[in-house]
Order: structure tokens, then C-alpha cells, then sequence
């Protein structure tokens, strides 16, 4: 059974201006898609891995066969950070965060502007392609900010992503060329945040959001 690029669930276009259709074009169908056939192609040395979710595999990336394990790592994560950024993001979003994750959020920033403002500072100030993220864990109701190199997920770490921003440059280079920091406060303008409610609310129920195959 191998791993399949999920469908964008809204149009290429439609999260202009904040996104534009060609770095949703580039972004969904070449580099998601990529990530996904180079997964496929490792995890061919190792048929008993194919079973597993990718989730699973970057839980526990020190089970996975070492001649793999980069390539896992690096595309496993690619895989599953996209599938998630994808459905976080909706051309309807934006505004404040709703139920749970909005206490959440509260709790550990005081408010949603501050959590804002340090998780755009985080992004900005992370070196090099890479992700930021909220992250929690099943056993807390505790959040926190973190960055990660590459394509690295939360789940190696041991904690689990709640939402996170692409700062790789193909995320936003065609319409922001360097300037990172306007490209991270646009990003807020299309923010699912019922998506990211409900994938705390899973981690807070002690499971991995699997939004790679649904
Ligand atoms: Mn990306």
C-alpha cells in the first residue's frame, strides 16, 4: 500500500493574496509530491514498513532501518508536515482560535496576540529552511513553540504538532521573495483554526493526528 499525495481541499487560487496559485501549484503538485514518491521508493528496500503510518515511523525514526532512515526522516516528514499545513490553512480562515486550543493558547501565551507575535519572532529568527510549530503532548494540556530543521516533525522529539508554518523558501519566495516576515504575518489570514482545535483535541486524546491519509 503506498503513500498518496492527499487533494488540496480548496483551489490552487484560493488563497490569494496571502498565497499565490503558483506557489500552491509548485508547493502541492512538485514538492509534496516528491516527497511522497521518494517515501514510497525508500520504504521499497523495507516492504514490512509500508504498513505503518508515516506518523508512526518519525515517532520512532531509531526502529527504521539505518540505510532508510534519512530518507524517512526527509521525506516521511515532508509528507506528513504537508498534509497537515494543507488542511490547517482554509481561504474562509483567519480570525481568533476557537475552543480548546484557544484556552491553550491562552494558558501558555497570555493572549493570541502574544502567541502571534513570538511564533512569527520563532519563524523569522529560525536560520535555513525549516518549520514552526506549536506543539503539545497527550500527557499535558501544556503548548509550546518550537522551530525544526528541514523537514523534521515534532513526533521525533516526542511531542506532537498542533499547527505549523512552512518556513522552507519555496513556501513563499515567488510572491515574497526574502521577506519572510510578511509572508509568516499573512499566513495568519488563512488559518483553519475548527482544523487545528481538532487536531489538539486528538493530542490531548493521546493519539497522532493521521491527516496524511484520510
Ligand atoms: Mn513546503
Amino acid at each position: 500500500m503506498a503513500h498518496e499525495l492527499p487533494h488540496l481541499p480548496y483551489g490552487y487560487a484560493d488563497m490569494e493574496p496571502h498565497i499565490d496559485a503558483e506557489t500552491m501549484h509548485l508547493h502541492h503538485d512538485m514538492h509534496h509530491a516528491a516527497y511522497v514518491k521518494n517515501l514510497n521508493a525508500a520504504l521499497e528496500k523495507h516492504p514490512h514498513l509500508k504498513s505503518k503510518s508515516t506518523e508512526e515511523l518519525l515517532r520512532h525514526l531509531a526502529a527504521v532501518p539505518e540505510d532508510i532512515r534519512t530518507k524517512v526522516r526527509n521525506n516521511g516528514g515532508g509528507h506528513v508536515n504537508h498534509s497537515m499545513f494543507w488542511r490547517i490553512m482554509n481561504p474562509a480562515g483567519g480570525g481568533e482560535p476557537i475552543g480548546s486550543v484557544a484556552q491553550a493558547i491562552k494558558q501558555a501565551f497570555g493572549s493570541f496576540n502574544n502567541f502571534k507575535t513570538q511564533f512569527d519572532e520563532a519563524g523569522a529568527g529560525h536560520f535555513g529552511s525549516g518549520w514552526v510549530w506549536l506543539a503539545g503532548n497527550s500527557n499535558s494540556a501544556k503548548v509550546q513553540i518550537i522551530t525544526t530543521a528541514n523537514q523534521d516533525n515534532p513526533l521525533s522529539q516526542g511531542l506532537y504538532a498542533i499547527m505549523g508554518n512552512d518556513l522552507w523558501e519555496h513556501a513563499y519566495y515567488l510572491r515574497y521573495n526574502n521577506r519572510r516576515g510578511e509572508y509568516l504575518a499573512a499566513w495568519w489570514n488563512v488559518l483553519n483554526w475548527a482544523e487545528i482545535n481538532m487536531r489538539y483535541e486528538a493530542i490531548q486524546a493521546a493519539h497522532a493526528p493521521a491527516f496524511a491519509h484520510r
